[in-house]
């Protein structure tokens, strides 16, 4: 049965969307049924329709950047760079479906040749998180529909209205209504779509549900699973020359979309009896964040988290910081009881024992004391996770060591742990995901390759006899 789910603006608590919970099974067959044809159309024509789909979004970027705004509670101008990126998206794909996914030929002896061509694995469910439910979805549903797959996406039970818009976009965009489903619902769809006969699902979200998603798939390895998941991802800042630089990579991998992307920073790793200088001009920087409403002018930095059961959590797992010997630099403040705004906080957790490996999804930073860069590595791998990870200061000897023992999927020095470049791969190890690396990299699980050994005639395949010495890898 149908259940109804409403959507409320963090930053006020009105209305912005209210809807049904849709038929797995149902959106699937719709979506089963366009496979053929939308499959047996050139890369080109699929490429165009793409084309057509980014065209849209440019022409509705401001409408769409407010909408998200209003749903998810992030500052406008940081919902505008999402929808440019929902954009940029088609371009980056053309290009990595050329260079991951080409028609390869490799020419053999006597006339024969050997090719290697993609096809598409049928349909495919996608499965949104709400931090970025336009961006981070189309990350999956454009290379999966340039591939030639057929797609079920169910945003968020968070971000339904989002969800819903970039869904119309290719709809407008004259991409068949069967080809790109709207599925409306919460786990419990994601369950139900996850049990419906589909040929793989992309999913963005918590290692929580990614983990019950491996589950739910261990008896089918024949459907495709890529799973983009969460981190506990460490900053170290070790003999920084720049000070006041190093605290605002700090900030800003920290508290970007109030702490709410899964590549933020949430330990920062630093030398005991160092860290004083650092910690006084990172709080300096705190003292000045604006946390406001996603229109307020000027722009905040930061807005709201997600819903208030989300900041009752936040609050929860810092009080359990405290509890366990955290001493506070900055504390998460809720200005307003009745909405989830949160101000940026900073914990010294070194003396907190049995300190929870969890990610905390909102802006907490947790500050570790080290004695040397050794013990300082070892603390950024003391993580199930490993999804982000960076070096500020040091040397570019000691970046190449933290390169080569840093378990992670990103690796950066100097830079932020977030803002990950979307034309490069992007992925995790450890609980972080399942080796399978979205962004450039989408166009690798989005279709399988095919080997074809070709000959112009059966007599030239025969032609060495029955003992052919190129026949050696199977
Ligand atoms: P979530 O796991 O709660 O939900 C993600 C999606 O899965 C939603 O559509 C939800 O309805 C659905 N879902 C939840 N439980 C499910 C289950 N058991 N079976 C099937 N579907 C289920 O995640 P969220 O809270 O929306 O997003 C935040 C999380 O996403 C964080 O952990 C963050 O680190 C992670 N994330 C990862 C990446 C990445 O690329 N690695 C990017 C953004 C966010």
């Amino acid at each position: 049965m149908s259940q109804t789910i409403t959507s409320t603006e963090p930053a006020t608590g009105a209305v912005v969307w209210t809807g049904e919970t849709g038929n797995a099974a149902a959106e699937v067959a719709t979506a089963r049924a366009a496979f053929q044809e939308w499959a047996g159309h050139s890369i080109s024509y699929r490429m165009e329709a793409l084309r057509r789909f980014a065209n849209v979004v440019r022409k509705k970027d401001e409408e769409f950047a407010t909408l998200i705004a209003r749903e998810t509670g992030k500052p406008f101008w940081e919902s505008q760079t999402e929808v440019a990126a929902v954009v940029n998206k088609v371009d980056i794909s053309v290009t990595s479906y050329a260079e991951r996914t080409p028609k390869r030929t490799i020419e053999a002896a006597m006339g024969s040749k050997v090719s290697v061509r993609h096809k598409p694995h049928g349909v495919l469910a996608v499965l949104g998180p709400y931090n970025f439910p336009a961006h981070l979805p189309n990350g999956h549903i454009v290379p999966a529909l340039m591939a030639g797959n057929t797609v079920v996406f169910k945003p968020s039970e968070k971000t339904p209205a989002a969800g819903e818009f970039l869904v119309s976009c290719f709809h407008q965009a004259g991409i068949p209504e069967g080809v790109v489903r709207l599925l409306i619902g919460g786990p419990d769809e994601g369950k139900a779509l996850a049990a419906a006969d589909i040929d793989g699902l992309l999913f963005t979200g918590s290692a929580r549900a990614g983990l019950s998603l491996h589950r739910q798939f261990a008896e089918t390895p024949q459907r495709i699973l890529a799973l983009e998941l969460g981190g506990n991802n460490p900053l170290v800042v070790w003999q920084p020359k720049d000070l006041e630089a190093a605290a605002a990579i700090a900030v800003q991998s920290a508290y970007l979309t109030a702490g709410q992307r899964c590549t933020a920073a949430r330990r920062l790793i630093v030398e005991d009896g160092q860290e004083k200088p650092l910690l006084d001009a990172i709080a300096k920087l705190i003292d000045r964040i604006i946390v406001d409403q996603p229109f307020a002018d000027p722009q905040p930095f930061m807005g709201p988290v997600i819903d208030n059961a989300t900041a009752d959590h936040l609050q929860e797992q810092w009080v359990e910081l405290m509890i366990k010997g955290g001493k506070p630099i900055r504390r998460l403040d809720r200005p307003y009881e009745d909405r989830p705004y949160l101000t940026p906080a900073l914990i010294d957790v070194t003396n907190v024992r049995d300190r929870p490996d969890e990610e905390i999804f909102g802006p907490v930073l947790q500050v570790i004391r080290v004695k040397d860069f050794d013990a300082a590595i070892e603390e950024a791998n003391a993580t199930r996770y490993g999804l982000a990870a960076s070096l500020v200061g040091g040397s570019p000897e000691m970046f190449e060591k933290f390169w080569s023992q840093v378990r992670a999927g990103v690796i950066n020095w100097n830079k932020p742990t977030n803002g990950a470049p979307s034309t490069a791969p992007f992925g995790g190890v450890g609980l972080s995901g399942n080796h399978r690396p979205s962004a450039f990299y989408a166009a690798d699980y989005c279709a399988y390759p095919v080997t074809s050994g070709q000959a112009n005639t059966a007599r030239a395949a025969v032609g060495q006899g029955l003992r052919d010495p190129n026949m050696l890898e199977d």
